[in-house]
């Protein structure tokens, strides 16, 4: 019993981070947000609703600079701020920033963005457990390797998720008519913005894999479609 203790504790403490983490988000989001109307993407919106069947497609501004795009835990879309001024300033098209809602639209509706925060829970119970029983059985590298382990699984899990995404808005993007050449010019605007920017990637590159493997991704969807 006593050698359960430490994982027991573990379990109890990711458990506990989760939920400060998903409260402290959502509460992030709420105090810095309001919805997004912009009678430009309208057009949009109304195009990929209609390709869901749904009567609308609701999108919140995340009133922050950085250029992000994200999906939230209860299922709400945002977009930064900083991502929406690039709209407004011409430097992203309508139907580029459509792709970004399209990608986070799927992870809503792949699960991704309610199972990343119990990755997130599960992470850590499994980092401190795994460290805590490595830690001893190989003292001093023990932590560090389960540290590696735990980060290899959430990259691995991450990469997966926004291979699905892309795919999803592909779809999505397709049976609305405004198509997938879209979303390979925004990554590729955003790749020269990693360029002029000092090497520093917009966050929605950040998080997200390499983006010639993800344009590859999606030309070989496109083929597979076309023929
Ligand atoms: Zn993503």
């Amino acid at each position: 019993m006593i050698r359960v203790i430490p994982i027991l504790l573990a379990v109890l403490y990711g458990l506990a981070m989760y939920r400060f983490s998903a409260w402290r988000t959502a509460k992030e989001l709420d105090e810095k947000s309001t919805e997004l109307v912009d009678p430009a993407l309208a057009e949009m919106s109304r195009k990929m609703a209609k390709a869901l069947d749904l009567p609308r497609i609701k999108v919140h501004i995340y009133e922050v600079a950085p250029v992000n795009g994200l999906a939230a835990p209860d299922g709400r879309i945002f977009i930064t701020r900083g991502f929406y001024n690039k709209f407004r300033s011409g430097e992203v098209t309508a139907e580029e920033l459509a792709s970004v809602i399209a990608h986070e639209l799927g992870h809503v509706a792949l699960g991704h963005s309610r199972r990343r925060m119990i990755d997130f829970s599960g992470q850590n119970a499994m980092r401190a457990a795994l460290g805590m029983i490595l830690g001893r059985l190989i003292p001093g590298i023990g932590v560090w390797i389960a540290n590696m382990v735990a980060s290899l699984l959430a990259a691995r899990l991450s990469r997966s998720d926004e291979y699905e995404a892309d795919a999803y808005a592909a779809a999505l993007l397709t049976k609305a008519g405004i198509g997938v050449a879209p979303q390979i010019s925004l990554f590729k605007k955003l790749e020269a913005l990693t360029q002029s920017n000092h090497g520093t990637a917009p966050a929605w590159l950040l998080s997200h894999p390499k983006t010639d493997e993800r344009i590859a991704a999606l030309t070989r969807l496109q083929t597979r479609w076309m023929s």
